[in-house]
């Protein structure tokens, strides 16, 4: 197997912001991906609805991703109706991409540490590959990633983890699913609440966002109501 794996990166991108881009970016050249596909989530089944419509969320992703050729926006969610699940997602990419191509489930470290909370969770280690991108300098904790953050996880989900673990990027081409591999990045305190925020109390979202993004925030009269 030496297909060169692709990433998938979900969320609710609600708005997208440079802590995700930046996310992909650290994945695509840490893991060797040949491209990032973004998916925005329709509905949400993990949280509470979306501050804007599916429609926003996919231009705000599409804008963002200009300029980007490994960058690539997958509406297949926000096309589905009802609720989305990643597993679901993942099934459909899998039977167009092939049984022997590298997939890879992007995500940060939060993230992981809920996953167990996930529609069939469990499911999604054959079908992809799991990328976990740790935040910031303590991203490994005495050379363990995750540190003690995994220790004091769910139980099975630890267990999954310690199972699956491989100790480098190397492992994404030697499959097409099943390793965990966590890599880090530097710490973007960027959250889209904190720009949902700013936008409410008329402040500047400028350097959090890519400029066409602002500009579209800006002039769509979005995330203007305190959330
Ligand atoms: P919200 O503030 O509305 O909860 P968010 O900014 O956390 O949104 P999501 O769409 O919920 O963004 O997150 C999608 C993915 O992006 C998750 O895997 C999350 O870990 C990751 N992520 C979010 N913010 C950052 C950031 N600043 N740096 C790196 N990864 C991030």
């Amino acid at each position: 197997m030496s297909s060169t794996p692709i990433g998938i990166f979900g969320g609710t991108f609600d708005p997208i912001h440079n802590g995700h881009l930046r996310l992909a970016q650290e994945a695509l050249e840490q893991c060797n991906l040949s491209e990032i596909r973004f998916v925005p989530c329709g509905t949400p089944p993990h949280r509470s609805a979306p501050h804007t419509s599916a429609q926003h969320r996919s231009n705000m992703t599409r804008l963002a991703l200009q300029g980007s050729a490994a960058f690539v926006l997958d509406e297949r969610e926000i096309r589905r109706g009802g609720p989305c699940y990643t597993v679901d997602t993942l099934t459909a990419l899998r039977a167009e991409l092939g049984e022997r191509q590298p997939l890879c489930l992007l995500m940060g470290g939060d993230a992981f540490l809920s996953l167990h909370t996930w529609h069939e969770w469990e499911k999604l280690f054959g079908l992809a590959h799991i990328v976990v991108v740790q935040r910031g300098a303590c991203a490994s904790h005495n050379g363990r990633p995750l540190g003690n953050a995994i220790i004091e996880a769910d139980a099975a989900l630890r267990e999954a983890y310690r199972a699956r673990l491989a100790p480098s990027p190397r492992a994404l081409r030697e499959s097409p699913a099943g390793a965990v591999v966590v890599v880090e990045m530097p710490a973007l305190e960027i959250s889209a609440t904190g720009i949902r925020r700013h936008c409410a109390e008329n402040r500047s979202i400028r350097y959090l966002l890519p400029d066409a993004v602002a500009e579209y925030i800006r002039s769509n009269h979005l995330y203007t109501q305190p959330c």
